[in-house]
């Protein structure tokens, strides 16, 4: 690259968020580059869980950037050839006052979309959701799921052919002083820069990073358990994690129950989500470690807990484990959001609540408009 090099716009990172910038600003007819330290996408984006999440989403700060990153994803996914595997989500409740909850939940307008089924409905419906305690389920229509690790690239590769955005992979961003950029491979010129680190917080505007922390995640994939899941599934211990749940007054109760029954899950922060892929395995987590998220180490104690959930949710022994990984993403305690303008024309993004697959493309939108309006 040399100075010669002219885009209007330069996106740092080319995880969900970098990618949903760069789709804002072509779409308002930039010219685009996006520059990125691996060889490909290597973070949380495709790390996750493809769940496209809009119930239970904290009403205020999250759940409206995820209804329109809903919209978007379908249009992208269709545009991109990214396969929606599963659509639509199921909040298995097994103690009353998760069903308390869920009832709850249903008296807001959040529910839009959503129903509550009764055990004996929601059994005959999904016969797999054996668990004893099963008092009752909603059921949202919302959700959607993509394989990550596959949809990241295949997003990339359409931005690039379809609305000719400049990918330069393996290309470390080290300084930014607008229009100037310098990389690992010489200097670029952008008037406008979008900084999507994820959770690197010390390379760009380190001293903007510094209040954040980061939380390390363990994930499972399981073999196909022979059977299709109606949708992505959630248990209790979700509704604690979730803030459109966790806030209601509701759940008080469940809280106080998990607490003297799942006193090692909440320390872990382990809660669950199974997610069907197309060949019928499932990804199954997670855990929540934010004491220590460097620590190149994953707790198999961890993963027999997540496991455990597991079981208790469809009374069923896992299939086996087919993959194990662990994710990291940047975590605020005070915000789901960080969006700052360290210098003029420059904005710097990050996702500080791990529901950036859910929201990405609106805070992208918004981030472009803001930036260009
Ligand atoms: C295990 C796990 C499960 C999750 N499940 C869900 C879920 O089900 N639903 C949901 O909505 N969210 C989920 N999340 C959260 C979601 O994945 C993240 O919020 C989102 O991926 C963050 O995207 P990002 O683009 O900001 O970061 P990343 O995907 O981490 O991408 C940042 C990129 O920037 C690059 N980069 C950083 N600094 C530089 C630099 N100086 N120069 C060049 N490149 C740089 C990095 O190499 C990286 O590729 C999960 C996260 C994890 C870890």
């Amino acid at each position: 690259m040399t100075e010669a090099a002219e885009f209007d716009l330069a996106v740092v990172g080319a995880g969900i968020v970098g990618l949903s910038c760069a789709l804002a600003a072509v779409r308002r007819g930039l010219r685009v580059v996006v520059l990125e330290r691996g060889a490909r996408a290597q973070g949380a984006s495709v790390r996750n869980f493809g769940f496209i999440t809009v119930t239970g989403q904290d009403r205020d700060t999250v759940w409206p950037r995820a209804r329109r990153s809903r919209e978007v994803w379908h249009e992208v996914a269709a545009a991109a050839g990214v396969p929606v595997v599963q659509e639509g989500l199921w909040v298995a409740a097994q103690r009353p006052e998760a069903a308390a909850v869920l009832e709850a939940f249903l008296r807001t307008e959040m529910a839009e979309g959503c129903r509550l089924l009764t055990r004996s409905e929601a059994l005959s419906r999904c016969p797999q959701l054996q668990t004893r305690g099963l008092e009752a389920v909603l059921l949202s229509a919302h959700e959607l799921r993509v394989e990550s690790r596959t949809a990241l690239p295949a997003i990339a590769g359409w931005l690039a052919e379809t609305w000719g955005v400049t990918f330069r992979w393996e290309t470390v961003v080290h300084a930014i002083d607008a229009p100037r950029l310098a990389t690992s491979r010489g200097t670029l010129r952008a008037p406008l820069v979008v900084v999507c680190p994820g959770d690197d917080l010390s390379t760009l505007f380190p001293e903007r990073l510094a209040s954040l922390g980061r939380c390390k995640l363990q994930m499972l994939r399981l073999e196909s358990p022979g059977f299709t899941l109606p949708g992505t599934v959630l248990s209790d211990l979700s509704l604690l994690r979730y803030g459109g749940f966790a806030k209601l007054q509701e759940a008080v109760a469940l809280k106080r129950r998990l607490e003297t029954e799942q006193a090692t899950q909440l320390r872990h922060g382990i809660h669950l989500i199974v997610a069907q892929a197309a060949d019928g395995s499932l990804v199954v987590g997670d855990s929540h470690d934010y004491e220590a998220p460097d620590a190149p180490f994953a707790s198999e104690a961890l993963y027999a807990l997540m496991l455990d959930e597991y079981r208790a949710v469809t009374g069923r022994a896992p299939p086996p484990v087919r993959e194990r990984w662990t994710g990291t993403y940047a975590v605020a305690s005070d915000r789901a959001f960080l969006v700052e303008a360290p210098s003029p024309g420059v904005r710097l993004v990050l996702v500080t609540s791990g529901v950036g697959a859910s929201t990405g493309f609106a805070l992208g939108e918004d981030v472009v408009r803001e930036l260009l309006d």
